[in-house]
């Protein structure tokens, strides 16, 4: 059995929290090889090692040195080493040092940027007792950019294969020519993933702040139930609609190997944490798996005598969205009538009137309205589909609380019914649905 173990920045964050990984890590000896994100924040306020790393970068090309950033970074490690008393292990002062060194001799963001989950992969090494690879030899990128993801498997594997335990920094791995390139931000979660698969892992944990996913957003229902097991179809439902504990877009390495996800919480390791896997039996959990939502989105309504049954109307207005750069989220249409759900953002700066008047002028419709302060509520789950009733219990739930359904999009696969109320009904109508399926 082999377990890949991913830990985030507020599982790095301090000598305490390195304590805790370690458990974590001995408590399993399935839990071969860690791969680890730069220290996050240890308090609301502080400042994130990677966002210090590109400030010690700016810092350097507007003055030829790291400054003072770099001097914050230097105490934080040397903080964490001292708590560890580290001292006998490694020697932190010179490996800062020659990091500091290294960063001025490359002068490369990607580079300096890098280093956080370097160094806390390098202090973890230490403190577990286990070899430090480094992300550089082993994650490769093309010329193109994109990941080299064969010889990425195949230098992970060979690696590896030889060795019982393994720390590997996150976030980063480097070209042909050994310059790093980095993932987007929070691309450790990607890293682990690339590991997972490369080694043929049982399981991929994901070690972060909180118990997993929990059905709705906390802020709004208080103490919400948790999500034992979800598929990454599900995942990609509630991500997609605003859930942020991981976006199944950076999972693809072990969904396409059909590896399981856990999500674990460092800080309560002993809470069950959600599962995300391929498939899962229905019967396992509620009709409805989560409920998400997002604020912020405005209606272009468009009435037209014979669309429906008509040729080329609604490609001539989705050519009109693309060409101002305009992406919808969403189409629902009704007998002579289409709507285009659109995040308000993109519709600034005079591109609302603009849009208006190119339809005007490609489709001459009827009457064309412009909705603004709309606010989308998907249930997300597979259970959807095979259960006579559930939007009806959805949408009873929601006339209880005297809220206005403007729309409903039921997708295609019957996974995630999505429909839109006013911004200002958005809270009620997801403790609404919640009650209804959760609380009985
Ligand atoms: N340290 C990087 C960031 O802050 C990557 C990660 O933590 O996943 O974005």
């Amino acid at each position: 059995m082999i377990k890949v173990c991913k830990f985030g920045g507020t599982s790095m964050a301090s000598g305490m929290t390195f304590r805790r990984v370690k458990e974590i890590l001995s408590g399993d000896p399935s839990r071969r090889y860690a791969v680890v994100s730069a220290p996050g924040k240890r308090y609301g306020g502080e400042t994130k090692m990677t966002d210090l790393l590109y400030a010690a970068h700016a810092c350097l090309k507007k003055t030829g040195s790291c400054g003072a950033p770099f001097e914050k970074i230097r105490t934080r490690f040397q903080g964490v080493s001292d708590e560890l008393d580290l001292g006998k292990s490694l020697d932190v002062d010179a490996l800062l040092d020659e990091t500091e060194q290294e960063i001025a001799r490359r002068n490369s963001e990607a580079f300096t940027v890098s280093r956080g989950e370097y160094l806390a992969a390098k202090l973890m090494a230490a403190y577990w007792g286990a070899p430090f690879l480094d992300a550089a030899d082993l994650i490769v990128f093309g010329e193109d950019g994109a990941l080299d993801g064969e010889t990425t498997d195949q230098r992970i594997a060979s690696a590896l294969g030889e060795r019982e335990r393994a720390v590997i920094p996150g976030f980063y791995g480097a070209d042909k020519e050994g310059n790093v390139v980095c993932f987007p931000r929070g691309g450790s979660d990607i890293s682990g993933a690339i590991v997972a698969r490369a080694v043929c892992a049982d399981l991929y944990e994901n070690w972060t702040d909180v118990s997993g996913f929990l059905v709705c957003d906390p802020r709004i229902v208080e103490n919400p139930a948790q999500i034992g097991r979800l598929t990454y179809r599900e995942l990609r439902g509630l991500s997609y609609m605003g859930a942020s504990v991981l976006h199944v877009e950076t999972l693809f390495p072990v969904r396409e190997a059909g590896i399981p996800i856990c999500i674990k919480n460092t800080f309560r390791p002993s809470d069950p944490g959600t599962m995300i896997v391929k498939s899962r039996r229905t019967e396992e959990g509620s009709a409805i798996t989560g409920i998400a939502g997002k604020k912020g989105y405005t209606a272009v309504a468009v009435e037209k005598t014979l669309m429906s049954g008509g040729l080329g109307d609604v490609r001539r207005m989705l050519e009109i969205l693309e060409k101002n750069g305009i992406p919808f989220e969403h189409m629902p249409s009704g007998i002579d009538a289409v709507l285009f759900l659109i995040e308000s953002g993109y519709l600034g700066g005079g591109k609302r009137e603009k849009v208006v008047r190119e339809i005007e002028a490609a489709v001459s419709p009827d009457r064309i309205r412009v909705l603004p302060g709309l606010a989308l509520v998907a249930a997300v789950g597979q259970g959807m589909r095979g259960n006579v009733g559930v939007s009806a219990r959805i949408f009873e739930a929601v006339a209880r609380t005297g809220v206005n359904v403007k729309f409903i999009d039921l997708g295609s696969l019957g996974q995630d019914l999505i429909f839109g109320v006013d911004e200002g009904d958005f809270e009620r109508t997801i403790r609404a649905v919640y009650e209804e399926f959760f609380i009985r």
